[in-house]
């Protein structure tokens, strides 16, 4: 994974996103009950497409009703766009997601596609795959030095029962001395060395063994995540409206580039088709529509900021982006 803050240095120094205050579209802190769902989406939106770059305000508008259609605009969320030629996403961080130019060069003109990616990213967000990985890497390497030291340990004991030997052998060595004792010393020396040194190559081998079982598993839990997330990325889109062939699109697309999203942590591109094929007859796209636009029309438009990070696109939850309008909303004097 790329380190979120060489993305955003990057991008602070080409300033996607213009200035902060030309980002101004107000927080829109009332309720959704008292307010009629039409109220002020043309106003929003138009604003955005104003002043956003295209491509930004694609997204914006991609995952601000994906978020509406899923009941996922409790909170905010991030998106960025990463400057480079990469047909990939990824997400990171607190609620980022991140595209890369090269995929939305490839999906343009195809907001379904675009969505479905969108979604799938928003996925491993919502099914916690972010913050699982790294936390459970670390327990498990732990796991993996502790039972190593404890299957050598014994080997380890008696290798140094045989060096505190090597000690009594040197004091005999001494008290005696003369080239016998000398020699006695030595030899004894030498073979506890042996062992030791054996006792450590020991340690060294069975760690390496679990460390590549370890990183196998975690390969096989990453594309297990994968699915997990296309899943969620279909089942979202697909609520948020959009077409639900946009996922094969993508699919297909990514599937051109065996470098990008698809290391050993990814499932093979025809797999992962089927099985979104799987899951459009198990749950029909226009179904999930319906589910979706009931959502939408309880709801209104999300507003967005320029995040505090400096460089991705704040899509705000449905509380609005503002914390001082809501406190003169809630205290009048
Ligand atoms: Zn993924």
């Amino acid at each position: 994974m790329l380190k979120i803050k060489t993305i955003l240095g990057t991008l602070a120094a080409i300033t996607l996103l213009p200035p902060t205050n030309q980002l101004s579209v107000k927080a829109n802190p009332t309720s959704s009950e008292n307010s009629t769902p039409t109220e002020q989406p043309k106003s929003i939106y138009q604003q955005a497409k104003e002043e956003l770059p295209e491509d930004l305000y694609a997204l914006y508008r991609i995952l601000e009703r994906i978020a509406r259609a899923n009941k996922l605009d409790e909170k905010p969320w991030r998106i960025v766009i990463v400057p480079k030629y990469n047909i990939n996403a990824f997400a990171t961080d607190v609620n980022l997601i991140a595209i890369y130019n090269g995929l939305l060069d490839q999906l343009a003109g195809d907001a379904s596609a675009i969505a479905c990616v969108v979604a799938h990213e928003m996925g491993h967000h919502t099914e916690k795959h972010i913050a699982l990985a790294p936390v459970e890497k670390v327990a498990l390497i732990e796991q993996i030095q502790q039972e190593t030291e404890q299957e050598v340990l014994a080997e380890k004991q008696d290798a140094q029962t045989e060096a505190t030997g090597m000690s009594i052998g040197g004091s005999a060595a001494r008290v005696f001395g003369g080239r016998a004792g000398r020699v006695g010393g030595a030899v004894l020396g030498n073979a506890s060395r042996q062992r030791l040194k054996a006792s450590q190559e020991k340690i060294n081998e069975i760690v390496a063994q679990k460390t590549e079982e370890l990183e196998q598993t975690l390969a096989e839990e990453g594309r297990k995540r994968e699915f997990e997330a296309d899943e969620v990325g279909y089942l979202y889109s697909a609520k948020a409206g959009f077409e639900p062939e946009g996922c094969l699109r993508a699919m297909k697309v990514l599937g051109q580039t065996p470098s990008a999203e698809f290391d050993t942590t990814h499932p093979a591109v025809p797999k992962r088709i089927e099985a979104l094929k799987d899951l459009m007859v198990k749950f029909p796209a226009t179904s999930l529509a319906e589910e979706g636009k009931a959502l939408i029309s309880e709801t209104k438009p999300l507003t967005y900021d320029l995040s505090k990070d400096g460089a991705s696109l704040r899509v705000n939850s449905s509380r609005g982006g503002s914390s001082a309008d809501d406190v003169e909303r809630l205290f009048d004097n």
